[in-house]
């Protein structure tokens, strides 16, 4: 199985608690991708309707004094989950292994760093708002064993 190649040894940069992995998918493998993501534990995703252009759309054709022809681009999803930044390479892995064919326009994935997490409801900031209940950390650490 493909995964992602280890992240350079430095780390992410620039250095952040959060990052937003943000994959461009195929509309039909997301339902693969979002049902993977929920059984290891995410529980907050984004996801919008997007046209695209990559390695797959398109032609390389230019039209005369225009932009690219609308017909050029392709309909994919974007999906976008804010994590910490220990849980970047899991969730990576798991896309990939999700959303992948071998074919060209399999999308791409994007780590974005994030300054802070804020939840309206309660005004919480970074760790305490970024951690939902049942989520991936409380799993993990439900799973430690007892010292
Ligand atoms: P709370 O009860 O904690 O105040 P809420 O209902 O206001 O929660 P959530 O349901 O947690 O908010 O999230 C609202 C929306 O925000 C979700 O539908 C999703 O689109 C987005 N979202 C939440 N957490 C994340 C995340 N970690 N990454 C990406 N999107 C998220
Ligand atoms: N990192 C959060 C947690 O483990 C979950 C974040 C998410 O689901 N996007 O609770």
């Amino acid at each position: 199985a493909v995964r992602a190649q280890s992240a350079a040894a430095a780390g992410y940069q620039p250095e952040s608690e959060f990052y937003k992995v943000e994959a461009i998918l195929r509309p039909w493998r997301v339902p693969y991708v979002s049902s993977g993501l929920l059984q290891m534990g995410i529980r907050g995703v984004t996801v919008s309707d997007v046209r695209g252009f990559g390695a797959q759309g398109g032609s390389t054709e230019r039209h005369e004094g225009s932009e690219f022809a609308e017909d050029t681009f392709i309909d994919k999803v974007k999906m976008e989950i804010v994590v910490s930044k220990d849980q970047v390479e899991a969730v990576v892995d798991k896309i990939i292994e999700k959303a992948r064919t071998g074919e060209i326009g399999d999308g791409k994935i994007f780590l974005i760093p994030v300054s802070d997490v804020i939840r309206i409801r309660t005004g919480e900031r970074g760790e305490r708002a970024e951690r939902m209940a049942g989520g991936l950390a409380d799993k993990l650490s439900s799973a430690m064993p007892i010292s």
